[in-house]
């Protein structure tokens, strides 16, 4: 090979090394700048996630936050309940109890993490098993449960999934204490056989003694005077029971009803309840003595109230009394109180009467009353009357030597 060969080779070599590093160095750029552009994307598309997640957070974070505030607020009227409420998952497992709930069953929160119902009390293990039926059936069910003197009704309801409605998620029982209701409506029946048993003796007497004077030809004098003397007294006694019993009605009647509030004028109240009563007094030879020493204008209250709780009590001093006996109606008061007193030297009572004379309808023995026709519910009028004024009425007595019914009303409580 000849020089000029030779040199023309070394051209022929570096040109072609040189087109193949130019070659090599455009791919690289080109490379290079596709790299570029592929970072540049992938950075702007993280950009665009970044926002989409900052933009789901939210929504999550508000999702939560309005099912926080629904929990609080299903909670607190929960809370508020007066009914007791468990949820109890298809094993019997608990998952949410109010606190009326826990309170009626007697357990704390450590149910939720107990596996079995032993050692907890009957009426927990009862509910638990009637949740359990109810899932197991899909059926509702009622039961009445009673503990310690109290009823309660047990209602269980199955719990349905809102968006699969055939799914079951567990049973949600409800218990109602029924004891107050009862009590109401045993009081109810016993007024209403009560007020039907005292309508019922002197109606039929004078049923009775009416027809005797249909026969008014064939009867004599004596026996028509009777028949009239009857018709007449059993006709007063249903009259005054009418009385009576609109009398306990009226005081009954809420509170905000009282419209004639002014102040009592003691001294005046007692000295026409002396003045109705002094032909009773007169009869049984009975002084009526006062003394009066409270402040002018201490007492607001509705005096037809007041008249009648010491109209009651005076009465019953003449009525329950011995011949010559007195009653003695003494008023008085400090900074906060007024104190009124009825004091008789008559029969007196035991002890154990001394609470259930305030009870309605209660009489001691049938014939000390009969001679009056007392009904038992003048001191169930006084006991309504000084609980209106939000007063307290105390008593001592004893028997064959009298009685003393003491009443305090608050200055500032009157309604
Ligand atoms: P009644 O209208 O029958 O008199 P009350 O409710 O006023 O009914 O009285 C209930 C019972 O209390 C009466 O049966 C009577 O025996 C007894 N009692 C009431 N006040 C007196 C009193 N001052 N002394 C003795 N017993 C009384």
């Amino acid at each position: 090979m000849t020089k000029v060969d030779t040199i023309i080779l070394l051209v022929l070599l570096l040109a072609l090394n040189i087109s193949l590093i130019s070659f090599l160095l455009v791919l690289m750029i080109n490379m290079y700048f596709r790299n570029r552009r592929e970072i540049q994307k992938r950075k702007k598309r993280e950009a665009e996630l970044e926002a989409e997640l900052k933009i789901r957070e939210k929504r999550i974070g508000d999702i939560v936050k309005s099912d926080n505030e629904r929990f609080n607020y299903l909670n607190s009227v929960f809370t508020a309940m007066a009914n007791g409420i468990v949820l109890v998952k298809s094993t019997g497992k608990p998952v949410f109890l109010n606190h009326v709930g826990r309170k009626f069953l007697k357990v704390d929160k450590s149910v939720f993490f107990e596996k079995n119902l032993a050692g907890k009390k009957d009426f927990y293990r009862r509910v638990i098993r009637h949740c359990i039926k109810t899932y197991d059936t899909r059926q509702a069910e009622t039961f009445d449960h009673q503990e310690e003197g109290k009823t309660y009704r047990i209602t269980c309801i199955p719990v349905y999934d809102r968006y699969e409605r055939k799914r079951c998620l567990g049973v949600m029982a409800d218990i109602t204490d029924l004891t107050s209701l009862k009590q109401m409506e045993e009081a109810r029946q016993e007024f209403v056989a009560n007020v039907s048993h005292e309508f019922r003796t002197p109606m039929t007497l004078i049923a009775g003694y009416v027809e005797t004077l249909a026969m008014w030809e064939d009867l004599d004098r004596e026996n028509k005077k009777k028949c009239l003397e009857v018709i007449s007294y059993e006709t007063k006694r249903l009259e005054r029971l009418v009385q009576e019993l609109l009398d306990l009605s009226r005081l009954d009647q809420s509170p905000g009803q009282d419209k004639n509030l002014s102040y009592v004028d003691i001294k005046g109240v007692v000295n026409k309840i002396f003045w109705s009563l002094s032909g009773l007094a007169d009869e049984r030879q009975i002084s009526l003595e006062s003394d009066i020493k409270t402040k002018p204008d201490v007492l607001k209250s509705n005096e037809q109230f007041f008249y009648q709780m010491l109209f009651n009590l005076v009465e019953n001093g003449i009525i329950y009394n011995r011949e010559k006996g007195y009653v003695r109606v003494s008023a008085w008061n400090d900074d906060s109180h007024i104190y009124i007193k009825v004091k008789d030297n008559g029969l007196g009572m035991n002890e154990n009467e001394h609470t259930r004379i305030f009870e309605r309808f209660y009489r001691i023995e049938k014939d000390r009353n009969s001679k009056h026709g007392g009904n038992g519910i003048g001191l169930s009028i006084v006991d309504m009357a000084v609980r209106r004024m939000d007063g307290k009425i105390s008593l001592e007595s004893e028997i064959q030597k009298g009685s003393e019914f003491t009443i305090s009303i608050p200055l500032q409580a009157i309604k």
